[in-house]
C-alpha cells in the first residue's frame, strides 16, 4: 500500500460548509492537513438551545452526547419547548395581564418574565397567576402565565377602573397573592395604584431591578435610582426583565366566585378615531416607513392613509426633501416602539436600525435580499417598492369592499 496521504475534497469541502447535515459530525474529528499533520477543527460548534436559539458549544456536548446538528430544514421546523408546570401552587404573584388590540404587550411580557423568576427563586410551590379583562387573539402559552382569571363581559371591557379594582380586591381576598405587579404604563399604572390605596400599601413604583432584598427605581424624571425595600404593589417599566423563552406555561384557569361588578360612575365613551399623521413618532404602534428606495412619493403617501399607519422616513429620504424632519427615524431622528413597521426601501443603515430597535415586527419591503434591514425584518418582500405597494393596496381595497359587501 502506497503511504502518499490522500486529501479527500469532498470531506474538505464539508468541512467548510456549515450548514451541511454533516458538518458538525465530521468536522468534530481531526483530520489530516496537506502536511499530513492531524488538526482539530479549532472554530467553536453550535447547537439549537430549547429555545430554538443558536448557542456556541464550546465543550462539544452536542457530539459527545450523540446530537447532531439541525440541518438548516429542521431549523425552519417548530421546536417544542418543556411544559413548566406548577402542580399545586401553595402561593400566587399575581401579574395584570395588559393587552393592546387582544395580544399581550411586549412590557407585560417583561413583567411577566420577572413574575415567573420570582415564583421560581421561591421553595414553595409558587404560580404566577395572569388577572385578564377581555379576550385574548393569541395564544398564551409562552407568556409565563401558570393560571389564568379571565373575566369577559361589557362591564369589564373599555376603561373600567372601578370593574378592574373590585376584581383586584376579590382575587386578593380569595387568593391572597405573595405580591401583586403590574406594567407601569398605561391604565395597567393606573390600577396598580387604586389597588395599592384600597390594600393600604405604599406601592413601589417604576421598578426597574429586584435584587435579593431591595428594588431599583427610576427617579427624578428618569435621572436617578433610587433603592428601597420590596412592597406587596409593584409597578415595573419596561426591560425590568427578559421575557419568557424556555418552556411552555399552562395557563389553567382559575375558577374564583366572583360577584357582579359594581355599577360604574364612570363611562367609556369608546375610542376616537386620530389621524395617524398627528400621531407623534415615538408613541405611533403602526408606521410605514420610507427610504432611498421609494420613488412614487404620492402613491407612498396614499398607502399610508389606506393602511392607517403614520409615515416615517429614513434620513436620505428626509435629506432629499421628500419628508419632514420631524419624521425621520434613527439615531439623529425619532426612536420608535411600534408594533408593526414596515420599512421601504430602507437598506437597514446602523443609525436607522438604532431607532427601531424596540420595534415589536419589522416588515422590508426592498429589492436587495441582502440588505441589513431584511436580516432585521421577521417579514421580507423582494422587489420594487412601487408595485408591492400597489399590490399591498389593492388587497387592502379588496378587503374593505369584503367587508362593506358582508355587512350589507
Ligand atoms: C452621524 C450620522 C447620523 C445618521 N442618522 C441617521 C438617522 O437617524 N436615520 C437614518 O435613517 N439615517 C441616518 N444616517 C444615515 C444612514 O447612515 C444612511 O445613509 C441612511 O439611513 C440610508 O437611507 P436609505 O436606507 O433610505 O438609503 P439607501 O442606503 O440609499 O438605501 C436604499 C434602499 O432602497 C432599496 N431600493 C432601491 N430602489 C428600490 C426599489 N425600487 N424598490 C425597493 N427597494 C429599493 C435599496 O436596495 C436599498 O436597500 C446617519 C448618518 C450619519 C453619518
Amino acid at each position: 500500500m502506497s503511504d502518499l496521504i490522500r486529501r479527500d475534497p469532498r470531506l474538505e469541502w464539508i468541512m467548510r460548509n456549515r450548514l451541511h447535515p454533516r458538518h458538525g459530525e465530521l468536522s468534530n474529528q481531526p483530520t489530516r492537513g496537506p502536511t499530513g499533520l492531524l488538526r482539530k477543527n479549532p472554530r467553536p460548534q453550535w447547537q439549537y438551545g430549547p429555545s430554538g436559539l443558536r448557542r456556541l458549544d464550546r465543550l462539544n456536548m452536542s457530539s459527545a452526547a450523540g446530537v447532531t446538528q439541525l440541518s438548516s430544514k429542521k431549523r425552519s421546523e417548530q421546536v417544542v419547548l418543556p411544559l413548566h408546570q406548577v402542580v399545586e401552587p401553595q402561593a400566587y404573584i399575581a401579574v395584570w395581564l395588559q393587552t393592546s388590540g387582544g395580544r399581550l404587550t411586549s412590557h407585560c411580557k417583561d413583567v411577566l418574565g420577572q413574575a415567573q423568576q420570582l415564583a421560581v427563586a421561591r421553595e414553595q410551590s409558587t404560580a404566577v397567576l395572569g388577572v385578564l379583562c377581555g379576550e385574548l387573539k393569541e395564544s398564551l402559552e409562552g407568556a409565563g402565565v401558570d393560571r389564568l382569571l379571565q373575566v369577559q363581559g361589557e362591564q369589564y371591557e373599555g376603561y373600567q377602573p372601578e370593574a378592574w379594582s373590585q376584581l383586584c380586591a376579590q382575587v386578593e381576598d380569595s387568593l391572597n397573592p405573595l405580591y401583586w405587579l403590574f406594567p407601569d404604563s398605561g391604565e395597567a399604572a393606573e390600577l396598580g395604584r387604586r389597588l395599592s390605596v384600597a390594600l393600604g400599601v405604599r406601592p413601589a413604583t417604576s421598578v426597574w431591578k429586584l435584587e435579593a432584598d431591595k428594588l431599583l427605581a427610576r427617579n427624578g424624571a428618569g435621572n436617578q435610582d433610587i433603592s428601597r425595600p420590596w412592597s406587596r404593589v409593584m409597578l415595573l417599566l419596561e426591560e425590568c426583565a427578559l421575557p419568557c423563552a424556555e418552556y411552555r406555561y399552562e395557563a389553567s384557569p382559575v375558577q374564583l366566585e366572583l360577584s357582579a361588578p359594581c355599577r360604574s360612575r364612570l363611562q367609556d365613551l369608546g375610542q376616537i378615531a386620530v389621524d395617524p399623521a398627528e400621531i407623534p413618532l415615538a408613541e405611533a404602534e403602526f408606521i410605514l416607513s420610507a427610504g432611498n428606495g421609494v420613488h412614487d412619493w404620492p402613491q407612498f403617501h396614499q398607502a399610508a392613509a389606506l393602511l392607517g399607519a403614520s409615515e416615517g422616513a429614513s434620513r436620505v429620504a428626509v435629506d432629499d426633501g421628500h419628508m419632514p424632519r420631524n419624521r425621520q427615524v434613527g439615531a439623529t431622528g425619532t426612536w420608535v416602539s411600534a408594533r408593526v413597521y414596515i420599512a421601504v426601501g430602507i437598506s437597514g443603515a446602523v443609525q436607522h436600525l438604532q431607532g427601531i430597535g424596540k420595534c415589536e415586527k419589522v416588515v422590508a419591503i426592498n429589492q436587495d435580499a441582502d440588505c441589513d434591514m431584511v436580516k432585521r425584518a421577521s417579514l421580507t418582500t423582494i422587489g420594487d417598492s412601487s408595485e408591492i405597494l400597489a399590490a399591498l393596496m389593492a388587497l387592502v381595497e379588496a378587503k374593505s369592499a369584503q367587508e362593506v359587501s358582508d355587512a350589507a
